[in-house]
């Protein structure tokens, strides 16, 4: 069965506070009919629906401090408690402990397998160099994609609808990045997009960072407008999605959730599970935590 992970950097279970959570108050419709009026709150998890489920995940691990983007998603790449051994959480960035890990993940896993597996993400031009230059690292998820061989995606892929950019729409493409001609998808569209491309790969990624950076940057407009292109993002998704494996929807760590402030929260994360209800219910077992997720998804993709 096929897995499409689709990670949300920094966006963890929070209070049901609409003047300090937007979660509690961006109108979410796609995710609210999953998850059966529910909203993606504390309160909300666990819950196992027609279609969704949604768990909620610890991600601190009993490690103290505020859990951090290159442990967190070192763990749920490898399925191993990297803060607890590694000296704590740590991020935004790999340091070399953490980069060590990042040899044996899920990506490097299927390969050795003859799985088909990809990170759906568009990188610019730009990025390669910086990278090329040494100014700049790879985050822990384009790392394990690069360290099991595998392309990341280019801005080629992008304009040839092989690769999504990491804004999901493309408008940071022309506004940002200087790409007056890049291509522009509605939210659904990108969900549709997302869905079809996933279809190609027994396990499939796409890394969405903006949430974290709007959680640090607490400007709330931001943040209610990201949610609601995410939604939409989930309604083309679950629309084109043919049941034939499972949407696993998670987090390294809160911070968006709680506005109030700039730093990464202690929330747990959510888990939010799309697809056939026996798939969902195999996956959830056993989940109490980030470091179960790695194994679950394995669990399901050697099913078949
Ligand atoms: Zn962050």
């Amino acid at each position: 069965m096929r897995v499409f992970f689709f990670f949300l950097d920094g966006v963890g279970l929070g209070a049901d506070d609409p003047a300090g959570n937007p979660l509690a108050a961006a109108p979410m419709p796609a995710l609210r009919h999953l998850l059966e009026g529910r909203r993606l709150l504390r309160g909300a998890a666990p819950f196992h629906g027609s279609r969704a489920s949604l768990l909620a995940l610890d991600a601190c691990l009993g490690v103290p401090g505020l859990p951090q983007s290159a442990t967190g998603q070192a763990v749920l790449l490898t399925g191993l408690n990297v803060p607890a051994r590694s000296g704590g959480h740590y991020g935004p960035k790999p340091n070399q402990t953490i980069a060590a890990y990042l040899q044996d993940t899920l990506f490097s896993r299927f390969v050795r397998l003859g799985k088909r597996a990809a990170l759906l993400n568009a990188y610019p031009e730009g990025y390669f160099q910086r990278v090329r230059s040494g100014k700049w690292l790879y985050s822990a998820i384009p790392q394990a994609v690069v360290n099991a061989g595998l392309p990341l995606f280019t801005a080629e892929d992008f304009y040839a609808g092989r690769a999504v950019s990491a804004d999901l729409t493309g408008h940071g493409w022309r506004e940002r990045l200087g790409h007056a001609d890049a291509p522009l998808l509605s939210p659904r569209a990108a969900g549709r997009r997302l869905a079809a491309l996933a279809s190609n790969y027994d396990f499939a990624m796409f890394e969405y960072w903006p949430s974290d950076y709007a959680g640090h940057g607490q400007d709330w407009q931001t943040a209610v407008t990201l949610l609601k292109t995410l939604d939409g993002v989930l309604d083309g998704l679950v629309e084109k999605w043919d049941d034939r494996g499972l949407i696993v929807v998670t987090s390294d760590h809160g911070n968006l959730e709680d506005l109030s402030t700039r730093r990464h929260t202690p929330n747990p994360v959510p888990c939010l599970l799309i697809g056939p209800q026996d798939l969902r219910r195999a996956f959830a077992a056993d989940l109490p935590d980030l470091t179960g997720v790695a194994g679950a998804i394995e669990r399901v993709v050697l099913q078949g």
